[in-house]
């Protein structure tokens, strides 16, 4: 997501004196601010109740008792206080998947059985689509109508989508010959074996797409699991937790702790119980995660950063078209995603047009809290992220970059910042360089493919491109070219269970999705039969 450190990024940032307050369920609450829209009430009511780890299929408080709070980046609202989860409470919940893998009920299920209780995960989060949808908006800040679209129906689809490949994770026969042998003769054949007790981190822009990113192969291949939340954005994963034993998922097979990074995290990635895990975040804590890992050589798969080349060659056909596809793929999910299109590359004799059309539309994207029904582009997560792009933005202006529209900060309350588009930027600045993890593009012109390549790939991310372009044989061309794990053509931010997703470079190990994360989570084993 991100390279450098930000300003304020220590585990005590957060007030611990703020009281919980009750949200009214309608009128002006918490994340609504001044505009009638309140909360549903059943949602309200499960914000004030109190909140615990899922540990061995019980809810707990953590060992030392701390709480911390849950902002509503809309107006820096206390949502509610949940448990601040510590090396101790990690531990017990690494115990406790590692009894559940053991000498639980889930290794000797069928895999038909396995596969049917992670249908029905995917079921109940459909029955409480609304539900989550506005707690994701709530907690994250993002709109809820765009939570109800995509996070939601997306992670329900995930838990459709593994389910299946349940009962589809297969070994080989292999026909060996054995030179030293003579002779002799052999059957022999692989099994697909989960790997065990799996850690899983994930951070704050997609809460509970992430979670069911992360839970669905590791359960589909039989591993017990223990989650971590982003501090931020804690409350879709606990809301889920409530959910699985609904949906059957056996006690200790999903445990979460809610906890900071550098302590419930890093305690994650470095215990020795662990085998795996699987982290998203920001490039910088992957290079810590994988230092955590050496350990015990645990196994790591990351999906991290991007600075993504959205590229408009000028046979893109309908300017219009490419126009709306440049700015969705900016400004969705308010430049919060890791494969934004976060450097848009225009072909100079359209610069100026694209450029112009991008700003336009950034001018008119309504800003306003998650629930209100008008709102198109909610707050950014927090005081800290705030931070963090404002600081990028400053250093542009100060690197003499030009600013089309944005650049700064809209009003006092709340994280809301402008949606921005900057030309006249060189590559050494840190806005082109750097992942910025906000509503910032950055514009520069190219002469022909050669000069393209060179500027898309000048990068030490690799995660995701976007192509607009009518001419077939130059997509494909220009395809093969780029050094990224998706690339776009006339589209971007298409996602779907089946589409593997992770990064070349320093954009991450290994793959989210399709069929390719079940080698992630399970280790082949070759038997060897003496006929
Ligand atoms: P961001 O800075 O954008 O929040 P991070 O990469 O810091 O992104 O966070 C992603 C996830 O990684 C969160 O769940 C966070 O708590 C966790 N995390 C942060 N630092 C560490 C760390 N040192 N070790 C393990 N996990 C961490």
């Amino acid at each position: 997501m991100k390279t450098i450190p930000s300003p304020a990024k220590t585990p005590n940032r957060r007030s611990k004196n703020h009281r919980s307050q009750t949200l009214p369920a309608h009128g002006n609450g918490h994340g609504s601010p001044g505009n009638g829209h309140g909360p549903r009430s059943e949602v309200v009511a499960w914000l004030s109740r109190p909140k615990h780890n899922l540990i061995a299929g019980r809810w707990v408080p953590s060992i030392a008792g701390n709480l911390f709070d849950v902002l509503n980046p809309a107006d820096a609202s206390v949502l509610c206080r949940v448990p601040e989860g510590r090396a101790e409470d990690v531990d017990r919940a690494v115990r406790a998947a590692r009894q559940a893998f053991e000498s639980g009920p889930w290794r000797r299920m069928t895999p038909s059985e396995r596969g049917k209780l992670l249908w029905r995960v995917g079921d109940l989060l459909l029955k409480h689509a609304d539900e989550f949808a506005e707690l994701e908006s709530l907690d994250n800040g993002k709109p809820k109508a765009v939570a109800r679209v995509a996070d939601v129906p997306l992670a329900a689809d995930l838990f459709h989508y593994m389910a299946g490949w349940a009962t589809k994770v297969e070994g080989n026969t292999i026909p060996i010959s054995v030179p030293y042998a003579p002779g002799a003769r052999f059957h022999a054949f692989t099994l697909r074996e989960p790997v065990g007790v799996v850690g899983q981190i994930i951070p704050w822009n997609f809460p509970l797409l992430m979670a069911a990113w992360k839970l669905g192969p590791a359960l589909t291949t039989g591993n017990c699991v223990v989650l971590k939340p982003a501090e931020q954005t804690p409350l879709s994963a606990l809301r889920l937790g409530e959910l699985l034993p609904e949906a059957g998922i056996p006690e200790g097979v999903v445990n979460i702790v809610t906890g900071f990074g550098e302590t419930a995290g890093a305690a994650l990635a470095a215990h020795p119980g662990v085998d795996k895990l699987a982290f998203t975040g920001s490039t910088e804590v992957g290079r810590a995660i994988v230092r955590a890992a050496a350990g015990n050589l645990k196994k790591v798969s990351l999906e991290l950063g991007g600075k993504s080349p959205n590229i408009v060659f000028k046979d893109a056909g309908d300017l219009e078209v490419a126009i709306s596809g440049a700015a969705n793929a900016i400004f969705f999910n308010h430049g919060q995603c890791c494969c934004a299109g976060s450097r848009l590359l225009v072909e100079r004799e359209i610069f100026d047009d694209v450029v112009a059309g991008v700003a336009e539309r950034a001018k008119k994207i309504k800003l306003g809290p998650g629930l209100s029904e008008e709102t198109q582009m909610g707050p950014l997560v927090s005081e800290e992220q705030l931070a963090r792009v404002t600081h990028f933005l400053d250093q542009g202006k100060a690197d003499g970059a030009c600013y089309v529209t944005g650049g700064g900060r809209v009003g006092d309350r709340g994280y809301f910042i402008q949606p921005t588009v900057i030309k006249n930027v060189r590559p050494e600045m840190s806005i082109v360089r750097d992942e910025i993890f906000g509503p910032v593009v950055v514009a520069e012109p190219f002469s022909g493919v050669e000069d393209l390549l060179s500027r898309a790939n000048a990068t030490e991310y690799g995660l995701a491109a976007g192509i607009w372009t009518r001419d077939v044989s130059k997509a494909h061309r220009v395809a093969a070219e780029l050094r990224a794990g998706t690339v776009w053509i006339n589209c971007y931010n298409v996602f779907d269970a089946a589409l593997p997703f992770g990064g070349y470079k320093q954009s991450g190990w290994g793959r989210e999705m399709g069929h390719e994360v079940l080698e992630h989570y399970s280790e082949t084993k070759a038997v060897v039969i003496g006929l």
